[in-house]
């Protein structure tokens, strides 16, 4: 058996497992509503990973740009004030959460809902707290439901993306593995939209500089703030912390079980554990570039 195929066959043993879907990819690209049939689909994977008796985190966008749809403001503006911004995803986020309460319970299940900013892991007390929270959630059978605290993160207080966000949960509770939903297959050499010679890249064994570099050229969608630099910075936190990670693409959300069947789906970034590694440390030094 090659040793990829071996890799993914150890998906099939992950036992807790963080999901991230970005904004984008729950709206309808036409009108920036919300795509029910996705997240029925979405809810119905995570629900099943449950009944599997696994550990499963959603980390989910789209506070903002539901929030901004609700009060009738068209699409993300990035130029809108903090406040406004903010005001959205107070309003944003309640409208989310309904909605994925709603069909968490067409499956008899229950979901929770936890918001972080940066001092929720830099704080000794907060991060005790929220690791408390989500092994006690785990106990009780629950789903938790992450985004950040964005109607009171601000610049100094906001980890910035979800990406990066995810990463950090999956770090917090000692998940075995993340899947960064996006509105691209994977890892490819250049932004395959505007280069058609770019490669996909099916395996990173560790992140190279060269790969870090390459990551720092591309651009986030219009609706979320994550690019593929958010993406290997994620990578770089999972993997020191010793989360196996996959990007895939969001298109059909049913890769997620296939991925969890050891399929060969997305760019897989293989953990290298890195002993020391110093996650409140880590998180109280990222900058927003
Ligand atoms: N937390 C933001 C929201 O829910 C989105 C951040 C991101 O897309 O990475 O709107």
């Amino acid at each position: 058996m090659s040793e990829n195929r071996q890799i993914r066959e150890m998906m099939k043993d992950k036992k807790r497992i963080v999901i991230k879907i970005g904004s984008s990819s729950l709206q309808h690209t036409q009108t920036g509503d919300l795509d029910y049939t996705k997240l029925d689909v979405l809810v119905r994977e995570l629900c099943d990973i449950r009944n599997r008796g696994k550990d499963v985190v959603l980390v989910t966008s789209g506070a903002v740009a539901v929030g901004r749809k609700a009060v009738l403001m068209q699409g993300i503006d990035e130029d809108d004030p903090t406040a406004v911004k903010q005001a959205c995803a107070a309003i944003g986020q309640a409208r989310l959460m309904m909605t994925y309460q709603k069909i968490f319970a067409e499956y008899n299940q229950v979901a929770a809902q936890i918001l972080m900013t940066k001092n929720t892991i830099i704080d000794n007390l907060n991060r005790f707290n929220a690791r408390n929270t989500f092994a006690e959630l785990f106990k009780l059978g629950v789903v938790p439901i992450v985004n950040e605290n964005d109607t009171v993160a601000t610049y100094e207080l906001g980890i910035g993306d979800n990406d990066t966000l995810s990463a950090i949960v999956a770090a917090l509770i000692g998940a075995d593995m993340l899947i960064l939903l996006s509105d691209i297959d994977g890892l490819y050499t250049d932004d395959p939209r505007k280069n058609p010679n770019a490669k996909y890249i099916e395996v990173v064994d560790g992140l190279t500089d060269e790969l870090m570099e390459m990551g720092k050229a591309s651009t986030g969608s219009s609706s979320g703030t994550g690019g593929m630099n958010t993406k290997l910075q994620a990578a770089r936190i999972a993997g020191n912390m010793g989360v196996d990670m996959v990007i895939a693409n969001s298109a059909d959300i049913k890769v997620i079980h296939r991925i969890l069947a050891g399929q060969n789906i997305g760019t897989l970034f293989k953990a290298h554990k890195e002993e020391g590694f110093d996650l409140p440390l880590y998180v109280q030094q990222m900058t927003h570039e």
